[in-house]
């Protein structure tokens, strides 16, 4: 008998962050495992392949699947465990950053490893093994994940750490939501003894100022990051703006009671206390050109040399989310969106590759609106986007007509960082051809990554637009079994 098709009300288009790609899906959004057996059931029955989702905070294609069946995980969002005294919470995959560090707050933690928006799910957070501002000091989320339970494409359940099952471990963290779902996730969290942060601000008039910084201050530093105005080119090429914050120590905090509370965290509702944040992207949206971003970033830049040096305090989720503070700043970008384009270069070549970088997008016309500068530290997961270096992350307005022109620049940047030993991150790619993606990842990582996609996936029922674009051609991924195409 045929298998009845899909429902249509299943079909919806489902976006990439940025707003730059998409893909029509058929989602199915799961609030149980007997849910997530279902879908992968259904895509197989279907021939069908199943790319999965948490909460699409992945900049381009990773979580999107064209014309295929979407799992969103973002229901599956129970605290399984939790303990006070230790700092460990078991969590399913769909608990957000947010989520989890309202719960464990007031109980002085806070996670290790936060991103810049407080909206991803644990379950994408650990597929993409994201970074925080002090990557250089405590290495990725996935160092701080004590174990998960995998389900394999085959139906088993893999518990997975670093003893059992570890070559899995350090291949699943990080390895985008190809070898398996994570059900459930053990973290370990940082002991905090306030709800604030001591942040400092510094400006720097080039790029080897703000270099410099990191050299100086890494070793004091609790977080680093810095923010680069693309636009001036010469002696100001790269200038920019640096914090650092630094944990309080116990008893520094006089009211650590009061600032560990969830409602002394949160961002406010208004700017200045009247312009609802709602609403701020569309005050943005005008300036998001070259001429207006040349005005606010240069505006931005002097404003803060009043403050140079200063110190203050700072709520930790003030602090590490400060993209959330306008909600859809995206939008402001208008219909074509963004991309970012995110490169790690070893410290040796990483200030003449960016010096190159801000160089060349700006010969060709194509200045991004934002640049952020974070410094790493190798990791030991198998899919590491991490080097003993740097990286910049610069925000590329897309419209149509410069869509084309943005990606022969992304390649042109590709070279230049491939040629230094340099790496890419899929929670931000978008450009990455099959080309450099060989260039840069050693063809053993990428065969070993494969030889367990075959593994824990023989019938490659785990796709994304990303693998396709990436892998799927290599003689090593697994052949779609007939029943699925
Ligand atoms: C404003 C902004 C700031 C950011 N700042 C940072 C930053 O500072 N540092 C950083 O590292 N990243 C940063 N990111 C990127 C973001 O942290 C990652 O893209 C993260 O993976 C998004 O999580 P998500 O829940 O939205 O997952 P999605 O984007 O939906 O998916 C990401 C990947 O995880 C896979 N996946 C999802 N759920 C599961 C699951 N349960 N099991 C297995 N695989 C799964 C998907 O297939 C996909 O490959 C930022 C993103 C934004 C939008």
């Amino acid at each position: 008998m045929a298998t009845p098709p899909l429902p249509r009300d299943r079909l919806e288009r489902v976006w990439a962050w940025g707003g730059a790609q998409s893909a029509m899906s058929w989602v199915y959004r799961p609030s149980t495992l007997d849910g997530v057996h279902e879908a992968l059931a259904l895509a197989r029955a279907h021939d069908l392949t199943v790319g999965l989702r948490g909460a699409g905070r992945s900049y381009g294609d990773a979580s999107l699947n064209d014309e295929q069946v979407c799992l969103d995980l973002s229901r599956m969002r129970r605290i399984l465990d939790w303990d006070p005294v230790g700092g460990v919470v078991t969590v399913e995959p769909g608990v957000t950053i947010g989520q989890l560090w309202q719960y464990v707050i007031e109980d002085g933690w806070w996670p290790y490893v936060v991103p810049g928006t407080m909206f991803v799910t644990i379950g994408g957070a650990a597929a993409m093994n994201i970074h925080g501002k002090n990557n250089w000091k405590v290495g990725p989320i996935g160092d701080h994940i004590r174990e998960f339970d995998l389900l394999l494409p085959t139906g088993e359940v893999r518990r997975c750490n670093r003893s059992e099952n570890s070559e899995l471990f350090h291949a699943a963290i990080g390895g985008f939501g190809m070898l398996g779902v994570f059900l459930r996730l053990t973290l370990e969290l940082k002991k905090v003894h306030s709800g604030l942060l001591a942040v400092e601000a510094m400006a720097f008039d080039d790029l080897h100022g703000v270099f410099g910084c990191w050299e100086e201050r890494m070793d004091a530093a609790d977080y680093l990051v810095g923010w680069i105005d693309a636009f001036p080119g010469g002696a100001h090429r790269g200038r920019g703006l640096v914090h650092q914050a630094n944990y309080l120590a116990p008893g520094d905090d006089p009211n650590v009671r009061e600032t560990l509370r969830v409602e002394a965290q949160e961002l406010p509702a208004t700017l200045a206390g009247v312009v609802p944040k709602s609403i701020m992207w569309r005050f943005m949206q005008p300036f998001m050109n070259d001429v207006g971003m040349r005005v606010v970033n240069a505006a931005k830049f002097h404003s803060s040399r009043f403050q140079n040096h200063q110190t203050y305090r700072q709520s930790h989720a003030g602090f590490a989310f400060l993209l959330d503070y306008v909600p859809d700043w995206k939008r402001s970008y208008g219909r074509g969106g963004l991309i970012q384009y995110q490169s790690f270069v070893p410290v040796e070549h990483a200030e003449a590759v960016f010096r190159a970088q801000l160089h060349l997008a700006r010969r060709r016309g194509l200045t991004p609106y934002l640049g952020v500068f974070k410094r790493h530290r190798p990791d030991p997961f198998l899919m590491t986007h991490a080097v003993d270096g740097y990286s910049l992350a610069l925000d590329f307005k897309v419209t149509a007509s410069r869509r084309r022109p943005l990606w022969a620049l992304a390649a042109e940047l590709d070279r230049i960082v491939v040629d230094a030993g340099g790496r890419f991150y899929f929670a931000k790619d978008s450009t990455l051809g099959r080309q450099s993606l060989e260039r840069y990842l050693a063809e053993e990582r990428v065969a070993r990554f494969l030889a367990l996609k075959r593994e824990c996936d023989p019938e490659g029922l785990l796709e994304t637009n990303l693998y396709r674009r990436l892998f799927a051609r290599h003689p090593g991924a697994p052949r779609r079994a007939p029943s699925v195409r």
